[in-house]
């Protein structure tokens, strides 16, 4: 019996059409549903997701790509990877489960950290001396029983042992030491898939489209050696996704694995790769051609002909997505309201529509789908009038080197010396105040028509004037107005800008239960109104201290959008930097002296292989440098970034030119910022104040982490200021922490 693998998708999402998981993980939370309750909400949602995909047409579905909170999460407790002080805990499973995602009693959760260069975020295994592999828990197992109970044939999608490695923090030990162990487990389980009845397995092996070393590409090689190499065991496909494979292409093509799929969509050069590897006609290769990223219609004929490419090169080819579709939302039918943008895209339900069309396509002959073909190519054709701003492109055109040039740092120093009058170590926030239920409130029936626009501005006014006076009390020297008026810092921007449309169901998740609506961006840019100015100058006419005027950056709102695929993402930056420009002239002609453009997504944006970095940041920085070029010398231009591992962004965050950057380091040793103070030559505010904690710090503390900074920062470049804003803090907690920070700014000035 020779089963093929056939057409399919790497995985799908899992949050719920709904979003039904997140509202019962978070009602059990609660306690407002029990334990039953939620597996019963979450049986519900597997069996129609496997029953959907297989009614779908798809030639396999994938299994054991629902999780509770996070499939890595998962694989660490399906091998053992359960540190002590959660075992030491002696709940339920789930409950074991959700202290690791979350923390409990005292007891801190795993590390949450970014998923590649995606928006999804995973909880990073932690390994160490005492660290038992061994296989613990057979979700893979049971869930590919449950399914075939439910009548669907699955494939069971684990997470690949090196990439587990390689994404695990070790505690006194290597990681890739515990490799052949961690394969026995492996062997174990794919032994147990197969006894269950799995014929196919998938493993993701997604950190091999990163830079490797000989040793890991090597390890790759011995894991899959040894699992080709069990006994009786369900055929396996590796799937690398998020870019190209590069030399772990080889090392898989010369392993036993009978099949392989490759991210076409990002990772082109596999293709001309692929056939030069003689070894990959004894395979199976899955040319991922549909874009599991990005929200666009696939372009069949081209997508078709790109996987025909590799008919000569591989034993079979079938058509899959590029990597899972974990990463869009479920379907465009939810989005009514998205007029002629709808029809040029595909959310996850449409992409394996896709992927069954161009399986087709591939197997019967293009004739065979020539009708489906045409429809899908006569949506992709409607009139894109709408896309192109002529006026816009005609303004790019024009740019010239003065427009991403400020003046010398002597000469802003100077001018914002005697422009600001502050002194040394000045404190600052970093934009956001506590939103209250009121103020959401306030938002919500301002955007359902239920409170008319000038009620609504009263309102908003009224709490920027009540933060201007907190501010002014508590004696911070550069205020900010609060940010009332935002629900979110990219969508904000989004919704007051052209060419971005906004779904009203278009949910990904991005950890556990906390799903983001990442804007569309689907046309050129442009800023129709000012956006900000006018709150802004209104805090500033409420006091004769600096107000300090805030906009997300090109390269946040590029990160935190699904974005065009037809031009490079570097042109796209550039009209968002041009819209966000004239916001900030605006705001300098409004009065505002102060302005803050917040980067955070600058290092989360940094391609994976380190020959693609330097092009990024070229562009990145350019399009900052294009938002706050076009102001005096006297004004002072601010950035936050949010994080605080620099090593690789440093000589690109000294490049952005900004007179002051705030970063994340609360939580960090200040000395870890070290490289911060010499790579960058002017203004730090290292962040004192943790707003992901609810801890107040002291002024003791506070002033002990200003003093640890001042010993690679002098005094008149340094800044007191929290490290994030603190829109999800309570207001008592807030005004306690600001008024020690205060304190402790003025204790360790000279
Ligand atoms: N200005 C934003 C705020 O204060 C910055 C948020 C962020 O860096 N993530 O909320
Ligand atoms: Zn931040």
């Amino acid at each position: 019996m020779t089963q093929q693998i056939g057409s399919t998708v790497l995985g799908y999402p899992r949050i719920g059409p709904d979003r039904e998981l997140k509202r019962a993980v978070e009602r059990y939370w609660a306690g407002t549903l029990g334990e039953d309750g939620l597996r019963a909400a979450a049986a519900e949602l597997r069996r129609s997701t496997w029953t959907g995909l297989r009614d779908a047409g798809l030639g396999s579905v994938s299994s054991n790509t629902f999780s509770y909170y996070d499939h890595v999460l998962d694989m660490a407790r399906t091998v053992g990877a359960v540190p002590a002080r959660f075992a030491e805990l002696g709940r339920s499973d789930i409950d074991t489960l959700f202290a690791m995602a979350r923390g409990t009693d005292g007891v801190a959760p795993l590390e949450l950290t970014k998923f590649f260069d995606t928006n999804y975020h995973y909880l990073v295994p932690e390994l160490g001396p005492d660290t038992a592999l061994r296989l613990a828990d057979r979700k893979p197992v049971d869930e590919y029983r449950e399914a075939r109970a439910a009548g669907v044939e699955t494939r069971p999608v684990l997470l690949g042992p090196v990439s587990f490695l390689l994404m695990a923090k070790g505690h006194g030990v290597d990681p890739l030491d515990l490799l052949d162990r961690l394969v026995e487990v492996y062997a174990e389980l794919l032994g147990e898939l197969a006894a269950a009845g799995a014929s196919w397995v998938q493993l993701d092996e997604p950190a091999f489209v990163a830079d490797r070393s000989g040793r890991e590409l090597a390890a790759l090689g011995t894991a899959y050696r040894a699992l080709g190499a069990v006994a009786a065991r369900p055929k396996i496909l590796v799937a690398a996704y998020y870019g190209d494979l590069g030399p772990a292409l080889q090392v898989l093509a010369e392993s036993p694995v009978e099949a392989i799929s490759l991210d076409l969509v990002a990772g082109a050069s596999d293709l001309s790769a692929a056939a030069a590897l003689p070894a990959l006609r004894e395979k199976t290769v899955l040319a991922g051609v549909v874009d599991g990223r990005n929200v666009w219609r696939t372009d069949l004929d081209v997508a078709l002909g790109t996987a025909a490419t590799l008919l000569g090169t591989a034993g079979r080819v079938e058509i899959a997505t590029s990597c899972s579709l974990l990463h869009v939302p479920y379907d465009v039918e939810g989005e009514p309201a998205l007029g002629v943008v709808k029809d040029r895209l595909a959310f996850a339900a449409q992409k394996v529509e896709e992927v069954v069309l161009l399986g087709r396509a591939l197997h019967e002959g293009r004739d065979a789908v020539a009708s489906e073909f045409a429809a899908a190519k006569a949506l992709r054709a409607v009139d894109r009038a709408d896309e192109r701003d002529e006026h816009v492109r005609a303004r790019l055109d024009t740019l010239g080197a003065d427009h991403y040039r400020r003046g010398s740092a002597d000469a802003r120093t100077a001018a914002q010396r005697s422009h600001l009058a502050l002194g040394p170590v000045p404190t600052t926030t970093i934009g956001s105040f506590p939103q209250t239920a009121q103020i959401r409130k306030d938002r919500a029936a301002h955007r359902s028509g239920t409170l008319d626009d000038a009620a609504y501005e009263s309102r908003m006014r009224a709490e920027i004037e009540r933060v201007i006076r907190l501010q002014e009390e508590i004696g911070l020297d550069v205020l900010v107005h609060g940010e009332p008026e935002r629900n979110d810092m990219v969508q904000y921007f989004a919704e007051n800008l052209a060419g971005f449309a906004i779904t009203q169901n278009g949910w990904v998740q991005s950890y556990g239960t906390r799903c983001v609506r990442p804007p569309v961006l689907y046309a050129d840019v442009s800023r129709p109104a000012p956006i900000t100015v006018g709150w802004s100058s209104y805090a500033q006419s409420l006091t004769s201290k600096p107000v300090k005027a805030m906009l997300t950056g090109p390269v946040t709102i590029l990160a935190w959008s699904f974005v065009r695929a037809d031009q490079p993402l570097g042109e796209t930056a550039r009209q968002v930097g041009l819209a966000l420009r004239d916001e900030v002239r605006d705001l300098e002609a409004a009065g505002l002296r102060v302005i803050q453009v917040d980067e955070p997504a600058l290092r989360e944006l940094l391609p994976l292989r380190a020959a693609a970095q330097p092009a990024y940041l070229e562009w990145s920085v350019d399009a900052f440098r294009l938002v706050t070029g076009g102001v005096a010398d006297s004004t002072q231009v601010h950035t936050h970034l949010c994080y605080s591992e620099f090593e690789v962004v440093v000589p690109a965050i000294d490049a952005l030119d900004a007179d002051v950057t705030t970063v994340e380091a609360a939580r960090s040793s200040m000395a870890e910022l070290e490289q911060l103070g010499t790579g960058v030559t002017r203004g730090i505010g290292p962040g004192v104040y943790d707003v992901h904690s609810p801890q107040v710090p002291s002024t003791a503390e506070i002033e002990r982490l200003l003093s640890a900074a001042g010993t690679w920062v002098t005094p008149d470049r340094l800044w007191a200021n929290p490290d994030c804003g603190l829109k999800t803090r309570g207001e008592r907690e807030v005004t306690a922490a600001l008024r020690n920070l205060v304190a402790a700014a003025r204790a360790v000035r000279p």
